[in-house]
């Protein structure tokens, strides 16, 4: 499968491994970081993040939701309570 730039539809496309940080959570916000592969278009610099970025970040998430099972039904409880 070879990747294809959105904007200039160029194959020359390259990959970087980044640290992304996200917000989650309904009343809470809490911020979680995910190491996401960026595509990056050579030719006309664009950059963006697909499907594997998103598979990323909901594993992210169920993670977690594991550790920290009470989160965030409890909406009142703090982040830092929960921890
Ligand atoms: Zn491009």
């Amino acid at each position: 499968m070879k990747l294809q730039c959105p904007s200039c539809k160029s194959r020359n496309v390259t990959t970087v491994w980044t640290k992304h940080t996200f917000q989650y959570g309904a009343v809470n916000l809490v911020n979680l970081m995910a190491n996401v592969p960026v595509r990056r278009c050579k030719c006309c610099g664009e950059a963006w993040l697909d499907h594997i970025s998103e598979i990323i970040m909901e594993r992210v998430i169920k993670d977690f939701e594991v550790q920290y099972p009470k989160y965030p039904n409890q909406q009142h409880t703090s982040y830092q309570d929960v921890i």
